[in-house]
């Protein structure tokens, strides 16, 4: 078990989370997206099971977050499908 107290610094290299944690997170991007309405977050988490896992996170200017567990496979086709999708948008007006 790799749950740290408020008193520990964490085991992880990698992880950012500071004062006492057992989902260890590296926060990796975070971007103001659906007209400002939406924060959007991507992490990587890590359990006291030690199972990793992609954390995408929805946060709205108001009411409850959204927060999905991915799997690298789904978070890479996710990734995939939105960069596909920007380039279609791109070219659509042409
Ligand atoms: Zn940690």
């Amino acid at each position: 078990m790799t749950a740290t107290t408020s008193n520990q610094e964490c085991a992880l290299k990698w992880c950012n989370e500071a004062g006492e944690h057992r989902t260890h997170r590296q926060y990796v991007t975070s971007v103001v997206a659906g007209r400002g309405r939406w924060m959007l977050g991507v992490n990587l988490v890590e359990s006291e099971t030690g199972r990793r896992q992609i954390e995408l996170t929805a946060v709205p200017r108001h009411g409850p977050s959204v927060v999905l567990d991915l799997q690298p496979d789904e978070a890479e086709a996710i990734g995939d499908s939105l960069v596909e999708a920007a380039t279609r948008q791109a070219h659509a007006s042409a």
